[in-house]
């Protein structure tokens, strides 16, 4: 579903990734894990061509992102939903009109059919339809997690991007935010790729993990594969200190 090959991405004298190669299968869940500025939200924002690497290929359901045109590009995006660290919501838009943004968008789907199909994407992440009335300044972090998910989930995605997901939310929000993803991705057969850097939540959710450590990935396998491997960061970042 996704296939990086031979990546390079360069800022000035700064080499970020050198010949990194990584291929997503469809329903899987893949962690993005390294350390800080090894390039993980570099490669996220490649994979949604939102910035073009140096050299390489980076292919989203099949096709080249970066060569191929604007409205191809489009079509693409409408096929993934992207959950942002932030939650990213329009602070002047209600809860219902955040979510419906995308389906307005289109253009094609008359007014009612947008509501009920917001209602229910609210109800999917265990939201009520008073919910929608609100602003997201009245709206708890976990709450805003949950309208940015639903928004993301609007167009019945097949691939999901999440940043940090749990970032900013205390234990138990992040354990039923964890608990959402994993049903979410039963029930919707989603194939989810996110950047984290919660043990908790790589450990819960991923099948594979993708280590990013000396500029490529120098890890990919499951759990149990990846901290059986010999590498100084995967011992520190999974292991601890004095792993
Ligand atoms: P963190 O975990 O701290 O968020 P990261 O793994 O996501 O880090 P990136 O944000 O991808 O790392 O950054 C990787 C490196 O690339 C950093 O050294 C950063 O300064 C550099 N970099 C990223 N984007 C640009 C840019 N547009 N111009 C110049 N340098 C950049």
């Amino acid at each position: 579903l996704i296939q990086i090959e031979g990546l390079w991405s360069q800022f000035g004298q700064v080499v970020v990734h050198q010949d990194l190669d990584l291929a997503v299968r469809t329903g899987e869940i893949v962690s993005l894990v390294g350390g800080s500025g090894s390039g993980k939200t570099t490669l996220l924002r490649q994979m949604l061509g939102l910035e073009t690497p140096t050299r390489g290929k980076v292919q989203v359901f099949g096709e080249n992102i970066h060569q191929a045109d604007g409205a191809r590009v489009q079509q693409l995006r409408n096929r993934w939903g992207m959950l942002f660290q932030h939650g990213a919501l329009f602070s002047a838009l209600t809860v219902l009109d955040n979510v419906a943004q995308p389906m307005r968008e289109l253009r094609t789907l008359p007014e009612d059919l947008i509501r009920d199909a917001v209602l229910l994407k609210l109800q999917m992440v265990g939201l009520t339809p008073q919910d929608a009335t609100k602003m997201p300044a009245d709206l708890s972090g976990g709450m805003v997690k949950r309208v940015a998910l639903a928004r993301a989930l609007a167009l019945e995605p097949e691939l999901l991007f999440l940043d940090e997901p749990t970032a900013g939310l205390d234990p138990n929000l992040s354990d039923s935010f964890v608990e959402l993803i994993r049903t979410l991705h039963q029930e919707m057969r989603l194939t989810v790729l996110m950047v984290t850097h919660d043990l908790d939540t790589v450990f819960a959710l991923s099948t594979r993990i993708a280590v990013l450590a000396d500029k490529h990935v120098a890890a990919f396998g499951t759990p149990q594969q990846i901290v059986a491997v010999d590498h100084p960061f995967i011992r520190e970042f999974f292991l601890g200190p004095r792993g």
